[in-house]
């Protein structure tokens, strides 16, 4: 199959309606990242997401509307708690898992009774859906198990040939995937940070909001996880990641030793700290927590393309939009994180 990269024009988003709207697959900007879009409702074309990923069958997709009115086709009943944070979040990069109606099949959730629904808020995104006039049911674009993908470039590496058509809307303003919240039980609890973080949660609730077992930490064996999602590797480039914590001056003086050992190293640091690591290649996280998490797959992937086989990154406090940082970057380490 020829996999076409267009520019985000009437024609383009026309064709990408029509696609969903056949059974096909589209590789779609989103806010977050991008995603491999399908009509939501169509059983066989949720099935072919997951076969173009070789996504893990156990791990449900994400629902994505448009508009409100959509959501009476989803969801059975929305949880007060919910509305409280569509009213403040969407539409944006929050996820909310809902009790699911018959419309959506158990193809898409996996076999859950509950359906995960987010409305993005980019435009692309939005005309896209809103042309199609269907929930589009979009995993991040990435092959599973790589770094999600931060640009219509990365979608067509891992994708190329298996889909017809990615609509390239730029790079991704948040670059991490969407935070999800389960709304399904009495308390909002957090299943996975993002650009919404804990913080802005918490305070548009009124309430602490928890974190789901597994989120921060690997489960042990035979803990069920909340999100069958946390229990996948995730997010890793070939090369070997490992996350270094403690205070600054330890942290550089391990690092530049142990790249004495290793064949081909780089140092994924915030842009201030470069100086500290003269003679190993840095991978540039930015300024600020915001602009490592804009910046982490990309640098993950560029980790791979530049040949490193060994990433050091820095690891982040767990305030604002660390803990998302913190959450991926973590499994892309597989959990090999140092605390000096
Ligand atoms: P991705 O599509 O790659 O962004 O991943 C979607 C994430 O949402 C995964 O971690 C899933 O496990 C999680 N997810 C989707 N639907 C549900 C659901 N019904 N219950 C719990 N987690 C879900
Ligand atoms: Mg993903």
């Amino acid at each position: 199959m020829l996999t076409e990269v267009l520019p985000p024009s009437e024609e383009t988003i026309n064709k990408a309606a029509e696609i969903l709207q056949n059974g096909g697959l589209i590789g779609l900007p989103t806010e977050t990242v991008y995603g491999l879009g399908c009509d939501a409702r169509n059983a066989q074309a949720c099935l072919s997401v997951f076969a173009a990923k070789g996504r893990p069958a156990d791990n449900p997709l994400i629902v994505h509307i448009s508009n409100l009115s959509m959501l009476s086709d989803i969801v059975s009943e929305i949880p007060s708690k919910a509305k409280i944070l569509m009213d403040a979040f969407w539409p944006g990069p929050l996820t909310i898992i809902m009790p699911k109606c018959d419309k959506i099949p158990k193809e898409a959730t996996a076999n859950l009774d509950t359906v995960a629904v987010r409305f993005p808020v980019h435009p692309v995104a939005m005309a896209i859906i809103e042309k199609a006039g269907l929930p589009v049911a979009a995993p991040s674009a990435n092959l599973s198990g790589r770094p999600s993908t931060t640009t219509a470039e990365h979608v067509f590496r891992d994708l190329n040939g298996k889909i017809p058509l990615i609509v390239d809307g730029g790079a991704c303003q948040v670059g991490l995937e969407s935070t999800v919240v389960d709304a399904t039980k009495e308390n909002i609890v957090l299943l996975r940070p993002g650009g919404i973080t804990r913080e802005m949660l918490e305070e548009a609730l009124g309430e602490p909001v928890a974190l789901g077992k597994g989120v921060m930490e690997p489960l042990k064996d035979g803990e069920k996880a909340l999100s069958p999602g946390l229990l996948h590797k995730h997010y890793a480039p070939k090369a070997e990641v490992k996350v270094i914590l403690g205070e600054e001056s330890k942290r550089c003086a391990f690092i530049r030793e142990e790249a004495k050992n290793c064949a081909r190293p780089c140092v994924l640091c915030m842009e201030q700290n470069r100086e500290n690591f003269e003679g190993i290649p840095v991978l540039s996280a930015g300024n600020t927590p915001e602009e490592y998490a804009h910046n982490l797959f990309a640098a993950l992937r560029q980790a791979d393309d530049l040949g490193y086989t060994q990433v050091f990154a820095e690891g982040l406090d767990l305030s604002g939009v660390g803990l998302a940082v913190m959450n991926r970057v973590e499994r892309a380490a597989g959990f090999h994180v140092i605390t000096l």
